[in-house]
């Protein structure tokens, strides 16, 4: 009956089949669409007045519009943050992607065990490479470090209830995720010590007493105290917690398995074999972060405890897939084989040397010549992010953009709705994009989205 979708109709709703038709193909399965029209219809049937068609059809095109933009895909890094949580931390390894597409798509022998021909475990021989990368007993892999503190601390605190921890080390990691709830979520007491700034040795002595189940160090990853600061090192605490019969617990965070001062960076990440080396039972560190891998929790220490960990019946609820272990298990070989940083995404990047930026931007200018913005090669400050390094800034270069015809704010609209979407920043009335975390690969997507941008037509 109302099948006709006729533009200016006053109280007529058009049936979903109309709207289909009018809409044309989409790369989004048709039970979607379905779903979204029906929605925006119903919306429509409770307006005291009813839009005219096509206003209806314009505004079910933006929902599809939205809808495919809400879909997981790739994007341009402008934002000269290595490791940003919100675009999915560390970009996989050329190898670990290629050895992850092929377990994905054939049958693996992910708990079998091809010597004997029985069942096995999972993951023995990346846990094995793991534990020799560490300097570790063994190893164990969970699916991220949040995860990893949960099953160790959830483990420990059976016993006794109680975690030593210095008040300088209660951190937020990320949005809303604050050690010390993700902790007491796990069942555990936290026997908090020392003030923020200063915690002796001391402090944690009288601290530990029959109701300790171990003391935790957590490596403050994402902001750098200076001044009147003080912590006893981690060798100090090692000591002390073998000499009280506790376990040390080490979450390092970004697992930066090279000297970070090699890297060019001016601060010292523990590495984990460093944070074994002093002491530590048991540490803890992001598969995506520094390490330049999947999302994963890596745990390593001494056998007794992992072997504990691994009994525990949940953590089998924290076990990774066999994609995740696909590609950690590249990355790992890589780490192990000496190939990084070259072949690592975020140590290349990292290391990449500011007259090969120079170079691709002052190339990049010339391909956009004569278009309606000013655009010039600027100095950006790179950071590693995803908590890791926060007083380090790499130098960088960056293109800074000006547009004519539209506000930066717009401008950075438009290219976030490119496709690929391409992200940068805006400062000091600037839109900026940081060739230090855009692949050389994608100089081309960038030039050319550029110029879209800087067409009117284009614009949203
Ligand atoms: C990032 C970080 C975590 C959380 O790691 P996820 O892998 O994101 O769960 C925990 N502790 C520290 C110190 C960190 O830097």
């Amino acid at each position: 009956m109302h099948d006709k979708i006729e533009s200016g109709s006053r109280r007529e709703i058009p049936s979903v089949n109309s709207v289909l038709e009018a809409l044309g193909e989409f790369d989004v399965p048709r039970p979607l669409i379905v779903d979204l029209i029906r929605s925006e219809l119903t919306k429509e049937r409770n307006r005291a007045a009813v839009d005219p068609v096509d206003k209806i059809l314009e505004r079910i095109r933006a929902g599809v519009t939205d809808l495919r933009r809400s879909r997981l895909q790739t994007v341009v890094n402008g934002t000269g943050i290595l490791i940003h949580t919100n675009l999915g931390r560390a970009p996989l390894a050329q190898d670990a992607a290629e050895k992850l597409n092929r377990i994905a798509s054939s049958y693996s022998n992910l708990e079998l065990d091809l010597i004997t021909g029985d069942r096995g475990s999972r993951a023995p021989y990346v846990t094995r490479a793991l534990a020799l990368l560490c300097h570790a007993e063994d190893a164990a892999i969970v699916n991220n470090c949040a995860a990893a503190l949960v099953l160790i601390v959830s483990h420990f605190v059976r016993q006794k209830p109680e975690i030593v921890i210095s008040r300088g080390e209660m951190v937020q990691i990320g949005g809303g995720f604050r050690i010390g709830d993700i902790l007491e979520s796990a069942g555990a007491k936290l026997r908090e010590v020392g003030a923020t700034n200063k915690t002796t040795l001391n402090d944690y002595a009288r601290a530990i007493g029959p109701r300790t189940a171990l003391v935790l160090r957590v490596h403050r990853s994402n902001f750098v105290m200076s001044g009147f600061v003080e912590s006893p090192s981690s060798a100090a605490l090692g000591d002390l917690a073998r000499r009280k019969r506790i376990p040390f617990v080490h979450d390092l965070g970004s697992g930066a398995t090279i000297a970070t001062e090699q890297l060019g960076l001016e601060e010292h990440e523990p590495t984990p074999a460093e944070a074994i080396k002093d002491g530590a039972s048991l540490i803890c560190f992001s598969g995506d972060k520094l390490f330049g891998g999947p999302q994963a929790g890596i745990i390593a220490g001494k056998r007794k405890l992992i072997a504990a960990l691994k009994r525990e019946p949940f953590c089998r609820a924290l076990r990774c897939d066999k994609l995740v272990l696909a590609s950690l298990q590249a990355t790992v070989d890589l780490h192990l084989s000496g190939t990084r940083p070259a072949e690592i995404p975020v140590l290349s990047l990292l290391q990449t040397g500011k007259d090969e930026l120079r170079s691709r931007a002052a190339a990049m200018l010339v391909r956009l010549r004569g278009l309606p913005l000013q655009i010039t090669i600027g100095h950006g400050t790179a950071s590693i992010g995803g908590g890791s390094l926060a007083k380090s800034v790499i130098s960088s270069l960056t293109l800074d953009i000006s547009p004519e015809d539209c506000s930066v704010t717009e401008f950075a609209a438009t290219l976030r709705n490119s496709s690929p979407p391409i992200i940068g920043y805006i400062a000091r009335g600037f839109f900026k994009l940081d060739l230090r975390t855009i692949f050389p690969s994608q100089d081309d997507i960038v030039v050319d989205a550029i110029r879209l941008a800087a067409t009117k037509q284009n614009r949203t």
